[in-house]
């Protein structure tokens, strides 16, 4: 906080009442407002990551960063003319006392934003909510299947309400953790993809990050300031997530070098991944048809081994989960032909059955 009687940077006039996380500027609440909505304007238009016309589907869980923007989104398509359609879109995974509690929140933004509202949920779109699912996994591995189902329920989603664009609320310090965490799991795919602001190329519907440059205390700041309405519960399933490891690392580092956040992101964005290194092939799913780069994508892989009541089958490397799912498959074939053996023999009366 600046000194008791500073005088804000920004203005002069005003005192400050804070001291600006990203550059240390002692700034009064209007001008940080002021510079904040400026600053994500410049980033939106230098990047170019809408077009006047476009269909753009909000990501909204109810937390801080998906409230801030659906807000920022709206004030800044009206004042600088961007031409938009906006709309939220959330996704339901069926997590009590989380999930239902945040989608409260998104309701009452809805209303106070006045824009439409569109809910996907797990338990529509594959039969199972995260919930089920859990009971089934144990204790590990929840996010694993969350991450990939939401992904695809939000393309399924958009694509339903013939959105052209889908905005998500990822921040800086969210980009930083995905970096750290491709690192060091040597995801070499995603570590490639993760600090794009505008991503779509591989044939996806497209997705940006507005919020991309935007630090989270900043975020929670304008939030804060603009007396937004948003949940802010962890989901019971965070604690066991690896993200939260990343998270944690990345708290420590902040704390002994302040420009952390910015630096892995930087690093994230000129790292430049060897020419002969093997990118996956993109090809569609044999079963679903979505977009990926093996026979089946992984949510079919994670559903069928569900389905079996093998809840781990999808969980590890892609060429182990085909091969496992190709194994059971076999199996299936094997027994159903035994089965048929059986009822045909049973059938035919030369047949004796010791
Ligand atoms: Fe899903 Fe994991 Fe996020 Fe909970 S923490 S909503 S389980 S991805
Ligand atoms: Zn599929």
């Amino acid at each position: 906080m600046p000194g008791p009687a500073a005088l804000c940077s920004g203005c002069g006039v005003r005192r400050a009442s804070l001291r600006r996380p990203r550059s240390g500027e002692a700034l009064c609440r209007e001008c940080f407002v002021a510079a904040f909505e400026a600053e994500a304007h410049v980033g939106i238009a230098s990047a170019r990551l809408f077009e006047s016309g476009e269909t753009v589907a909000i990501a909204a869980s109810g937390g801080k960063d998906s409230t801030v923007l659906a807000h920022l989104l709206r004030v800044l398509n009206e004042r600088h003319g961007y031409g938009l359609r906006l709309l939220l879109l959330s996704v339901d995974e069926g997590i009590a006392g989380y999930r239902d509690e945040s989608l409260a929140a998104v309701r009452r933004n809805q209303a106070r934003l006045g824009l439409p509202l569109h809910v996907v949920s797990y338990q529509q779109l594959y039969g199972w909510s995260m919930d089920c699912i859990a009971r089934h996994l144990g204790p590990r591995n929840h996010c694993t299947f969350c991450g990939v189902f939401r992904r695809q329920a939000l393309d399924r989603g958009a694509a339903f309400v013939g959105a052209d664009k889908i905005a998500t609320g990822h921040n800086a310090d969210d980009v930083a953790e995905t970096v750290l965490m491709n690192f060091l799991r040597g995801d070499v795919g995603r570590l490639r993809r993760c600090t794009e602001i505008l991503t779509g190329s591989e044939g996806t519907l497209p997705r940006c990050k507005p919020l991309k440059h935007a630090y989270e205390k900043e975020i929670v700041l304008y939030a804060y300031f603009q007396g937004l309405d948003y949940f802010s519960t962890e989901c019971i399933y965070a604690p066991n997530a690896y993200r939260g490891h990343a998270r944690n690392l990345l708290k420590d580092l902040e704390a002994t070098r302040s420009s952390t956040v910015a630096d892995l992101v930087h690093s994230g964005e000129r790292l430049a991944i060897r020419e002969d290194v093997r990118m996956p092939i993109q090809g569609t799913c044999q079963r679903c048809g979505y977009l990926c780069s093996q026979p089946l994508c992984k949510a079919c892989v994670l559903l069928e081994g569900l389905n079996r009541g093998l809840p781990r089958l999808g969980i590890g490397k892609p060429s182990y989960l085909q091969k496992a799912l190709l194994v059971c498959e076999k199996k299936a074939e094997v027994s159903l032909q035994q089965e048929e053996g059986a009822r045909q023999r049973s059938q035919d009366p030369n047949t004796i059955d010791f």
